[in-house]
C-alpha cells in the first residue's frame, strides 16, 4: 500500500532548514564545535521555585486526574492578576482566559474556529511558521504582509485592498517581534483595532516576547488599547518568560466569545493541561519579577556582545530593545540561504537565514542570544577571522 499524505499536509512549503540540518549533522560528525544561534530555546534553567512547586503538585493524586478543559479557575484568576498588575487591564478569568498546552499549540488550533475554506488569514512575512501552516491546515488561505525595515518591521495595513480586507477572518501580529526583533507602539495597535473593526477581523496577537525587553522598555499589550477585547485575542506564553518552554504551558485572553471559540475547538482535540504544571504555572506568574532582572540582564550582556562583534566583523544590525533575538542584514553578494551556510562550513555558527520565515525575510540572518557569553566571544572571534 502507498501512503499518501493529504493534501493539506503536502501543501506545506518544503522544510527550508533541512539542508542546514543535515550540514550540522555532518559538521558534528567530525567533530567541528558548532555554535548554535539557531533556535529561540532559552538556555537558562527554570526558577527552583517553579520546580519546587511542581514536585509538590506532582505527588499529590488530586492532579493526576483529567484536568478542566479550560484550565484550572485558579490558574487563569493568576493570569488575570497579573494582567492587572502588568498591564493595568482587568480580565473575568472564566470567560476571558484560556489556559493553553503552550502557546503555539492555541495559535495552530485558532483558525479551526473562526476560518472556512477559502476565508483569507492576514499573515505577517517573515513571521513564525505557525501562522501560515495553521492557516493552511484549516482550508484558509494566507495573505502575507510584508515587515520591512522602512516601516519598521510592522506591517502596513493601507496596502491591504478592501477585496482582501473584506475575506479576511484573522490578523496575526507579533510583538515584541520574532525573527525581527521589532517593537510596536499603542498608535499601531490602535490602528490595528479600528482596521479590524472596520473589516469584521478577529486580531490574534502573540505577545511571547512581552517580558523579554531591555534597558527598562516595558512591551505593550494589545489589550491596552481601546476596543480591543471587541475584537482581539492575545497569546501568551511562560516558555519565554520564565525559561520553561518544555514545560509547556501558556494561555489567551481577549474577547470571551473568541477565547469560548478557542475553547471548544481544544475541548475537542486535548483534554487540558497537567494540573501540576498549571500550579506550578501560578507559582510563577504570582511571583513575576523574582528572576526578571537577573534573566534581562544575561540577555542585555549577549545582545551587546553580539552586536558589537557583527558590526566589527561588517554586519549591519540594529540593537534590539526586546526579545533574545538579532536580525542581521546578509552581506552583498549573497542569499540568505548561502550566508548561512558560508557562516556554517567556514565558521561553524549556526544562524537562520531571514527566507525561512517567509519570502520578505530574504536578506536577514537570525542569530538568537540563547548560548553563554563564552561561546558568543568565540562566535565573535570565529566571524572576525572570516573576513567577510
Ligand atoms: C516561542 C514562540 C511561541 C510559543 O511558544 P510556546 O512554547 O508554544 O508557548 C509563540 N510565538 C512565537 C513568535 C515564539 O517565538
Amino acid at each position: 500500500m502507498k501512503i499518501q499524505p493529504a493534501e493539506r499536509v503536502r501543501q506545506i512549503p518544503p522544510y527550508l532548514f533541512a539542508e542546514i540540518d543535515r550540514k550540522k549533522r555532518e559538521l558534528r560528525a567530525k567533530g567541528v564545535d558548532l555554535i548554535d544561534l539557531g533556535i529561540g530555546d532559552p538556555d537558562i534553567p527554570t526558577p527552583r521555585r517553579v520546580i519546587a512547586r511542581l514536585i509538590e503538585a506532582a505527588q499529590d493524586p488530586g492532579n493526576h486526574r483529567y484536568p478542566s478543559y479550560e484550565g484550572m479557575l485558579d490558574f487563569r484568576q493568576a493570569v488575570a492578576d497579573w494582567y492587572q498588575r502588568r498591564f493595568s487591564v482587568s480580565l473575568d478569568p472564566e470567560k476571558e482566559v484560556l489556559t493553553l498546552i503552550g502557546s503555539k499549540e492555541g495559535i495552530a488550533h485558532i483558525p479551526l474556529a473562526f476560518v472556512d475554506p477559502g476565508d483569507y488569514v492576514l499573515v505577517p512575512s517573515p513571521g513564525y511558521p505557525v501562522y501560515r501552516v495553521a492557516t493552511l491546515f484549516a482550508g484558509g488561505i494566507p495573505h502575507f504582509m510584508n515587515l520591512t525595515r522602512e516601516n519598521g518591521f510592522l506591517p502596513n495595513l493601507s496596502t491591504i485592498s478592501a477585496q482582501i480586507a473584506k475575506k479576511a477572518k484573522l490578523l496575526f501580529i507579533n510583538y515584541p517581534n520574532n525573527p525581527t526583533a521589532a517593537v510596536a507602539e499603542r498608535p499601531f495597535f490602535e490602528e490595528v483595532v479600528t482596521f479590524a473593526k472596520k473589516h469584521g477581523i478577529i486580531v490574534c496577537h502573540d505577545a511571547a516576547y512581552s517580558e523579554i525587553a531591555f534597558d527598562g522598555y516595558r512591551p505593550t499589550s494589545l489589550m491596552e488599547v481601546e476596543g480591543a477585547k471587541d475584537v482581539g485575542i492575545e497569546f501568551h506564553s511562560l516558555s519565554k518568560t520564565f525559561n520553561m518552554t518544555g514545560w509547556r504551558i501558556g494561555f489567551a485572553v481577549g474577547n470571551r466569545e473568541i477565547v469560548g471559540g478557542l475553547g471548544k475547538i481544544k475541548t475537542n482535540i486535548d483534554s487540558g493541561a497537567f494540573q501540576a504544571v498549571q500550579l506550578a504555572g501560578i507559582e510563577a506568574l504570582n511571583g513575576y519579577g523574582t528572576e526578571t532582572e537577573e534573566i534581562i540582564g544575561i540577555y542585555t550582556a549577549r545582545r551587546d556582545l553580539l552586536v558589537n562583534g557583527l558590526r566589527a566583523a561588517g554586519l549591519e544590525v540594529e540593537s534590539p530593545k526586546a526579545t533574545f533575538y538579532l536580525w542581521a542584514k546578509v552581506p552583498n553578494g549573497y542569499t540568505s540561504a548561502e550566508f548561512a551556510a558560508l557562516l556554517l562550513e567556514k565558521s561553524g555558527i549556526v544562524g537562520t537565514p531571514g527566507i525561512g520565515f517567509g519570502d520578505a525575510g530574504e536578506g536577514y540572518i537570525r542569530f538568537a542570544l540563547t548560548v553563554g557569553e563564552d561561546h558568543l566571544r568565540e562566535a565573535v572571534g570565529r566571524l572576525k577571522e572570516l573576513k567577510i
